[in-house]
């Protein structure tokens, strides 16, 4: 039977019967939507229902879901002249011609790549390798974080770790620069930048920096909130890392390839440069599993002469790099990372105008096509807790947030908003009014 020929009860058994979830409870499945197509940035469940995609998926699907003729014959074209090769007895022109493109595309010294499958996967080998050329066993990050879903990854994630492991030995947790965390540090924000490195510094030396191989963080944390950072602290964590000789590891999983409209994250602070970088999402733009690391001259020197001690079948899958070699083409050739900052402004005014208008919401941040609203504590404060259960308030408002056309995640109390990157105005207009038909809803369940 060719696929499109099952009924949606047929699916909906199957589904109830064999299939897993994998962060919630299993039976959560029973109620998401059947999508069978999607075009532009819109996609369609099995009975016809339109939903703008609000979110690009787990911030990913950031070219949207019709793909030009340019990448489709790419991909058919590796496919039919070689699937694939294992990347440890074979080399292809693919993985050169990525590896190059991806150094390019990085300043100062970054080099040399890895092509994993997932930003789990490069962050694992991304610590393996700060490890192993270190000489040093500890890997300090911070708790309003998420790094994936495998052993070192998830133990280098911070806050939505606590509900599912118990910690692997040798990471180390720092409290991140949140505004309101710091507020009663200082004057300014100066004085509180001043403070929070202070501190950081203070956990390095207790902790013994001669122990620490590098320091974790997403240029700006995504999934706790996109908490974008002060230049000078983002700055003072490189000073740090270079006073005690600890990699600067900087993961640009959800934000690298434009997402806050600079190419890497990392870019929104001057003079910031990673020893290592980790990305992927953006690099296929989720046509196909693939991810990077890049390290620095020096480490790629070290490598030279000794194994990474990660590794994985599918590393370096040349159908996987072929679609992002063409994907990141586009993305170049139709200056997508241009249109971000062009549509940023008009973008962050209707988050602005969320927070202004829904008591439900206490705040915003906004950079490029990335932004998160806080939901507000009942008696009408900021929020303090990450990931949390929800509520019947913000299950019915979720329940809105579909109804209305909208798909995307939601991890209470923060809502993110994410668009594919070719979203144009009319559209970010057409889903902000979604969004507030959904924030209404909110409004009336939260008594506000
Ligand atoms: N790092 C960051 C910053 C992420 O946001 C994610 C996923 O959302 C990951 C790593 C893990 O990537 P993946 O889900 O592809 O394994």
């Amino acid at each position: 039977q060719p696929l499109g020929s099952w009924s949606t009860e047929d699916i909906k058994d199957a589904v109830s019967s064999h299939v897993m979830c994998t962060w919630s409870p299993g039976k959560a499945k029973n109620s998401l939507p059947i999508i069978t197509h999607a075009n532009h940035i819109y996609l369609y469940d099995s009975d016809g229902k339109e939903y703008m995609d609000w979110t690009s998926q787990a911030v990913c699907t950031n070219a949207g879901h019709s793909l030009s003729p340019r990448v489709t014959t790419a991909i058919h074209e590796q496919m039919n002249n070689l699937h694939f090769v294992y990347g440890g007895i074979a080399m292809t022109e693919i993985r050169a011609r990525l590896s190059s493109l991806i150094s390019e595309l990085l300043p100062g010294d970054l080099v040399g790549c890895l092509f994993p499958s997932s930003g789990s996967e490069a962050n694992e080998a991304a610590i393996a390798m700060a490890r192993r050329f270190t000489g040093r066993p500890k890997i300090l990050s911070f708790y309003r974080s998420y790094h994936g879903g495998t052993k070192n990854s998830l133990s280098a994630t911070g806050d939505y770790r606590r509900h599912f492991q118990q910690d692997s030995s040798g990471f180390v947790k720092a409290f991140n620069f949140t505004p309101s965390f710091f507020e009663h540090a200082g004057e300014d924000e100066a004085e509180r930048v001043q403070s929070a490195l202070l501190m950081l510094e203070e956990q390095i030396i207790s902790e013994g920096a001669e122990t620490i191989a590098s320091i974790v963080l997403e240029s700006i944390p995504g999934s706790a909130g996109v908490l974008t950072m002060p230049h000078a602290y983002m700055q003072g964590v490189r000073a740090i890392c270079d006073k005690y000789s600890i990699l600067l590891h900087i993961d640009e999983v959800m934000c690298g390839f434009g997402r806050t409209g600079e190419m890497w994250g990392f870019q929104n602070y001057p003079g910031v440069l990673p020893d290592i970088v980790t990305s992927a999402k953006g690099l296929s733009a989720s046509v196909a599993p693939i991810s990077f690391v890049a390290i620095n001259e020096k480490m790629m020197e070290f490598f030279e002469e000794n194994p990474v001690g990660w590794g994985s079948t599918f590393q370096g899958h040349p159908v996987a790099m072929a679609a992002a070699y063409a994907i990141l083409t586009e993305v170049l050739t139709s200056n997508l990372i241009g249109h971000v900052k062009s549509v940023a402004p008009i973008f962050e005014e209707h988050m602005r105008h969320c927070a202004e208008v829904h008591p439900s919401i206490l705040n915003y941040r906004s950079i490029g096509l990335y932004g998160a609203l806080d939901i507000a504590t009942p008696d009408g404060r900021q929020p303090h807790a990450t990931h949390e259960a929800r509520t019947t308030a913000t299950t019915r408002y979720f329940d809105s947030f579909r109804e209305n056309g909208l798909l995307g995640l939601f991890r209470a109390p923060i809502i993110h908003i994410a668009p594919p990157l070719i979203i144009n105005e009319e559209e970010i207009q057409e889903g902000f009014a979604r969004q507030h038909r959904a924030l209404d809803v909110l409004d009336e369940e939260l008594g506000f």
